[in-house]
């Protein structure tokens, strides 16, 4: 009987290193405590021990939960949200370097020939990748865009000749109706809604980020077009977000109609796509790097 009770009591032993190990691993089981508990309380009341009619504690499971939660508190279950949309898979667009055209832009103007991608520009000059305005009237892109993502270059002359709008004055004209205004507006002072990157006569630029004279600069536009009914009213205004020297300028500013010197903005039906401009307002601005995206 000694030698039966020493075993038994080896077998405790063994069975409490057992279960220090188990602990560990039990606290995120549930299952596994469940288990772990009844079987310490063998440890602590060998069964030779226990009167055959005692039930086991009721409470003890609880109290060794509680204790477990105290220690560590319950690992928290997340699941994976899945929207249920179907999806096409984006496909893959290689992007420019240095403001370059990304794969699957248009190149409208890599420096070398303006008249592939552009009509009009008698007077104008292409040299050291550059086109310069020139004579009298502007250029306009042989394509015609609707909502686009346009990427131009362009500087104002270095020679600061004039003030206000006289001073480095172009301006790329969406659809040929809507401009975004193209000025040096480095240290010269003009009404804020007809500066470098204003929607002409309707809204400044949020920011002045115009780098100086002769200094090559960006605009990143993204424009969608406007839509008409039937009956030729706007059932969707165009917008425009455009990004000066990698600075924000307009935020998706809703545009109240064509950009007018002489009259407020209106609206008149137009198609879907039109070509867009370059304004030749006398002055000798330059541009180079000029590609589109539709979208
Ligand atoms: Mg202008």
């Amino acid at each position: 009987m000694l030698a039966l009770d020493f075993l038994r009591r080896i077998g405790a032993c063994s069975l409490v290193v057992g279960l220090s190990t188990a602990a560990v691993y039990a606290e995120d089981k549930p299952a596994a405590k469940k288990e772990q508990s009844v079987a310490a309380e063998k440890t602590e009341k060998p069964a030779a021990e226990k009167p055959a009619t005692k039930k086991p504690d009721a409470k003890k499971p609880d109290a060794a939960k509680k204790s477990a939660d105290k220690k560590k508190p319950a690992a928290k279950v997340s699941r994976e949200y899945v929207s249920g949309k179907k999806w096409d898979e984006p496909k893959i667009v290689t992007p420019g370097e240095n403001g370059g055209p990304p794969s699957d832009a248009i190149v409208l103007f890599d420096g070398q020939d303006l008249a592939k991608e552009f009509s009009g520009g008698e007077g104008w000059t292409v040299a050291d990748g550059a086109a310069t305005v020139g004579g009298k009237g502007g250029v306009t892109s042989k394509r015609a865009f609707g909502s686009c993502q346009l990427h131009i270059e362009w500087a104002t002359p270095q020679e600061v000749k004039g003030e206000g709008q006289g001073r480095g004055n172009s301006g790329v004209y969406l659809m040929g109706i809507y401009e975004v205004q193209i000025l040096d507006s480095y240290g010269n002072k003009t009404y804020f809604d007809g500066q470098a990157a204003s929607i002409y006569k309707q809204r400044p630029p949020l920011v002045n980020a115009s780098r100086g004279p002769g200094e090559w600069q960006t605009y990143d536009i993204i424009f969608r077009a406007p839509e008409f009914d039937a009956a030729g009213q706007v059932v969707k205004p165009a917008a425009v977000t455009v990004l000066h020297n990698g600075v924000l300028v307009q935020n998706h500013f809703e545009l109240e109609g064509g950009t007018f010197y002489d009259r407020p903005p209106a609206y008149s039906k137009h198609p879907a796509k039109l070509p867009f401009s370059l304004q030749n307002h006398g002055n000798p601005t330059r541009f180079r790097n000029i590609w589109v995206r539709e979208l």
